[in-house]
C-alpha cells in the first residue's frame, strides 16, 4: 500500500533503558477503522517505562510510545470521516514513538486550528488526565482544597491548572526549590518542597488550618500515600493515580475508619475515555482551553527518536519539568 520507511524505537525485551532500539521499519498499512499517521512528536509517559520494564505486560518486541500527533497520510475504509491531510492526535496507542503509526480512528481526535501538533502530543495523555481527575473522580468545587503531588511535572502542572480553573485552591508538592518556583508561577496557593520537609502531613494541616484537604491527587505513589492519607479532612477523597516512586503495598482498610470514612480509589484514563463522546468531551474542553490560553502547557525538552533513552533517563530521574516529547 505503501513504501514509505521511517525510523522506530523498538522495546527489544523488557528491562533497562538500554534494551530500546532505534530502527528503520516500513510504515504498517492502516485497516479498516484506521488511519496511517505521520508522527510530527510522540509524548513521554511513565506508562512508556512500566510496558518497557514488564510492569504492564507488552510482548517483546514492540514499538514504543502511546501519546503522539501527527498526520493523516493515508486511511483504512470506514477511518470515522478521516482522510489525508487531517491533524490528529491519540492519548493511547501503541507504537506511537515512530514516524509511522497506525492509529484506529476511534482512539484519535482532530486537533483545532488554535493548537499546534507538538503541543497536542504534550497535553493528550497527562491532559485528559487531569481533566478527568478534576471533573470525574473528585469533581473539584469553587472553594475546595486539592492536595497535588509533584506539581511541576507533566500531569501536575496541568493538574494545578485545573483546579484552580474550577475555583479550588492547591496545596502543591515539589522537589527543590527550581521546581517549586516553577509551581507558584502557575498559581498554587501554597507550595511545600517536599524534599525539605520532615512531616508532610503535618505541614499540610498547617497550611489548612488544622482541616485537612479535600482532596488528594497522589501521582507519585509509595512515598507519598501515607501522608496523602493523613492529609485528608473527613470522608475526603484520595485519588492514587500513579506510582512514580514505586507500587504502593496493600492497605489496611481500617485506617479509611480511622481517618475518617476516608474514600481512596484507584483510577486509570482508558476508563474515562472509554466511548467516543467522552474522548471528544475531554479533548474538546483540554484543546479548548489550550487554544483559548487557559491551560498552559510546558514542553520541559525535545529529544530525537535516538536520543529517547536519555529522555526517559530524566523523567525516571526526576529531572524534568512539564512534559517531554520525542520528535520521529
Ligand atoms: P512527571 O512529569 O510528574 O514525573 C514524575 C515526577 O514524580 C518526578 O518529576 C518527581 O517530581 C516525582 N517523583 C517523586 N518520586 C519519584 C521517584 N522516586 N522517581 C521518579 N519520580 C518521582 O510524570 P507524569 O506527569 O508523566 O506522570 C506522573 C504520574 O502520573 C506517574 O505515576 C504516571 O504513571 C501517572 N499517570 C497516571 C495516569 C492514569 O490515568 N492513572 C495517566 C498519566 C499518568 P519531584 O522531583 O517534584 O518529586
Amino acid at each position: 500500500m505503501t513504501s514509505r520507511t521511517g525510523p522506530a524505537l523498538v522495546v527489544t525485551g523488557h528491562g533497562g533503558r538500554d534494551v530500546l532500539a532505534v530502527e528503520e521499519r516500513p510504515a504498517p498499512a492502516p485497516g479498516p477503522g484506521e488511519v496511517l499517521v505521520e508522527v510530527t512528536a510522540a509524548g513521554v509517559n511513565f506508562i512508556d517505562v512500566y510496558q518497557r520494564e514488564g510492569t504492564y505486560p507488552v510482548a517483546t518486541p514492540f514499538v514504543a510510545g502511546n501519546e503522539g500527533a501527527g498526520t493523516v497520510v493515508s486511511t483504512g475504509e470506514g477511518a470515522g470521516g478521516l482522510a489525508p491531510g487531517a491533524r490528529v492526535a491519540w492519548p493511547q496507542t501503541l507504537g506511537s514513538a515512530a514516524r509511522y503509526v497506525v492509529v484506529p480512528a476511534s482512539e484519535a481526535v482532530v486537533v483545532p486550528d488554535g493548537v499546534d501538533l507538538e503541543t497536542a502530543a504534550a497535553v493528550m495523555l497527562q491532559g485528559l488526565t487531569a481533566h478527568y481527575l478534576t471533573t470525574s473522580t473528585y469533581a473539584v468545587r469553587p472553594g475546595d482544597v486539592a492536595l497535588v503531588h509533584a506539581a511541576a511535572g507533566g500531569v501536575g502542572q496541568l493538574l494545578v491548572q485545573l483546579v484552580r480553573a474550577r475555583g479550588g485552591v492547591v496545596v502543591a508538592t515539589a522537589g527543590g526549590p527550581e521546581k517549586c518556583a516553577a509551581v507558584r508561577e502557575l498559581g498554587a496557593e501554597h507550595v511545600v518542597d517536599y524534599r525539605a520537609v520532615e512531616d508532610l502531613a503535618a505541614e499540610v494541616r498547617a497550611l489548612t488550618g488544622g482541616r485537612g484537604v479535600d482532596v488528594a491527587y497522589d501521582g507519585v505513589g509509595k512515598d507519598t500515600f501515607d501522608a496523602s492519607l493523613a492529609s485528608l479532612r473527613p470522608r475526603g477523597t484520595l485519588a492514587l493515580f500513579g506510582a512514580a516512586s514505586g507500587q504502593v503495598p496493600p492497605v489496611d482498610l481500617q485506617r479509611l475508619n480511622a481517618g475518617g470514612s476516608l474514600f481512596v480509589t484507584r483510577p486509570k484514563l482508558l476508563d474515562h475515555v472509554a466511548t467516543r463522546d467522552e474522548l471528544e468531551w475531554r479533548a474538546g474542553e483540554v484543546f479548548g482551553a489550550v487554544a483559548d490560553g487557559n491551560l498552559r502547557v510546558t514542553i520541559g525538552g525535545r529529544y530525537a527518536l535516538t536520543d529517547a533513552a536519555a529522555a526517559y533517563a530524566d523523567l525516571e530521574g526526576r529531572r524534568t519539568r512539564g512534559k517531554l516529547i520525542l520528535i520521529p
